[in-house]
């Protein structure tokens, strides 16, 4: 094991710091989750070190956050503490021979793509953005792209240290306070504060991946597009045409890679094999006016991108492959002041494809404008308690926030109760708490978890109250 980066002494620093408390702050600070749909005004806190966590927890309620890529309201807590957990975002020790890295839980993926893409070593999953901290790819047990062969994050994760509400740090895997350990997975940050992790990274030869689109017409040609090639690569998500109702509808472009070997790069890739791009080149330097989206708009943006799926080249780099969305800072501000509200659901298989159909239909015939989306199939669950990928479809789309959107999206989530399936708690923005009971059967057992770890429920979050996760 060594250590990098911006590894240091740690236990030494903690303990002569533990008494270190953060000066006490006379005005809140307004935050919002990444569809910039809710706004809260927190007590933030920003600690660096265990016995600044420790020291800043609230009882009257606290919740940890990441770099806040949570669409909706997981990491605010209006009017209370939230414990932004980016500073805590030190290397501890990293294993050469197996990818075993153990970090804080502030660091981010991008840092880790950084530091460790040029040593040939990749997240074993990712979501669609770099800018994720590993303390909030636990909380919401992140899925990527290659979910049917690689599973959610927990499928990475060793082990975690979490600072308890009674200020014990305990250690969780899956031989050790095993319950705290898959509680947490789905947990939305309402077990305790994650300060370190570790986790193990997939061996690559190259930054680079190759990569194969497919234009299909219709869903069932969607569908059985997946079945023939999720067996060929990892890797696989497809964007539909929004505009495509009717005998059309499910009609997009499947993308499919996997990572490159250094042997097929065609040569002017080959030269620097494990190549790191900088930070995004292009932002979005203020919120544009509501009216830039509308039909006409989203029109022309839709055909642009399905031209753009549909002609990718054989070799991207991770960034173009993985990170679209990265390229582009701040896009989020695109939507407007209302903000925009992420909708992601998953369904079974079974009667999933006339499911699917009725709910895609509900969506693209609304009089609301639906926009991004990706559709995937997932593969077998996680023994998270509250994870949300389960086998089965699993489709996520954009909405800018206007007047009647609330109100289609509980028909969808009505639509989706009914087809047996559930809403992703990492996007959502609206979800009652009836409903999020009857899509996760197992909140039963979480609360148990909850209230053996956190009976006073100092961990709490807007989400949390608004779903039935707090009292
Ligand atoms: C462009 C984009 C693409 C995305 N693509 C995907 C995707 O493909 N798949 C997917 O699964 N998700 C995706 N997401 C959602 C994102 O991966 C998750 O919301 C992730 O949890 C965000 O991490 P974060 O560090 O920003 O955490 P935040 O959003 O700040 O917080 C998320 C949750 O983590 C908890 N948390 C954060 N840090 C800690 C800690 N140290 N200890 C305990 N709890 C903690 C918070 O309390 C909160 O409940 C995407 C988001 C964006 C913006």
């Amino acid at each position: 094991m060594d250590g990098v980066g911006k590894s240091v002494a740690l236990e030494q620093q903690t303990s002569s710091s533990q008494a270190l408390a953060l000066p006490a702050k006379p005005y809140l600070t307004r935050l919002a989750g990444w569809g910039q749909n809710q706004r809260a005004d927190c007590d933030l806190r920003e600690p660096e070190l265990e016995g600044q966590v420790q020291a800043s927890l609230d009882p009257q309620g606290t919740v940890p956050r990441g770099l806040g890529r949570s669409y909706g309201d997981a990491a605010l807590n209006a009017g209370g503490r939230v414990l932004g957990m980016t500073r805590f975002n030190r290397y501890l020790a990293f294993d050469d021979a197996t990818g075993t890295l153990t970090c804080e839980a502030g660091v981010s993926l991008e840092h880790i793509l950084r530091d460790y893409v040029p040593r040939g070593w990749f997240p074993m999953v990712t979501p669609g953005t770099k800018f994720v901290t590993i303390g909030g790819c636990i909380a919401n047990d992140i899925h990527g792209k290659a979910h049917h062969v690689q599973g959610s994050f927990s499928s990475c994760v060793d082990s975690f240290t979490v600072l308890l509400a009674s200020g014990e740090v305990l250690t969780a895997s899956r031989s050790e306070n095993s319950d705290l350990f898959w509680a947490s997975f789905g947990g939305m940050g309402l077990l305790g504060v994650i300060l370190t992790a570790t986790i193990r990274l997939k061996k690559i030869e190259t930054s680079y991946f190759r990569q194969r689109s497919i234009r299909v017409k219709d869903l069932e040609g969607m569908l059985a597009a997946f079945t023939q090639y999720d067996h060929e690569f990892p890797y696989s998500v497809a964007t539909l045409d929004v505009f495509a109702t009717g005998a059309r509808l499910g009609a997009g472009v499947l993308s499919l890679g996997e990572h490159a070997r250094r042997e097929e790069l065609p040569g002017h890739l080959a030269t620097d094999p494990l190549r790191v791009s900088g930070p995004p080149k292009l932002t979005v330097p203020f919120e544009l006016p509501t009216l830039t989206l509308n039909r006409l708009s989203i029109r022309i943006v839709n055909a642009l991108l399905q031209q753009i799926q549909a002609r990718k080249p054989a070799y991207s780099h991770y960034e173009d492959f993985t990170y679209p969305l990265d390229m582009l800072a701040h896009w989020n501000r695109g939507y407007g002041p209302a903000g925009f509200a992420q909708y992601q659901f998953v369904i079974p298989f079974e009667d999933g494809p006339r499911r699917l159909r009725e709910i895609l239909t509900t969506i693209l015939s609304s009089s609301e404008l639906p926009f991004l989306n990706v559709l995937k199939c997932f593969g077998k669950q996680s023994e998270g308690v509250l994870s949300f990928p389960r086998e089965g479809y699993t489709f996520a789309i954009d909405f800018p926030i206007r007047k009647r959107t609330a109100e289609l999206l509980q028909r969808l989530d009505a639509l989706v109760l009914n087809a047996g399936g559930r809403v992703y708690l990492g996007k959502d923005s609206f979800l009652d708490a009836a409903t999020f009971r009857a899509m996760y059967p197992n909140l039963d057992q979480w609360l148990e978890t909850k209230a053996k770890y956190d009976p006073r429920c100092v961990f709490a979050s807007d989400l949390g109250r608004r779903v039935g996760l707090v009292r």
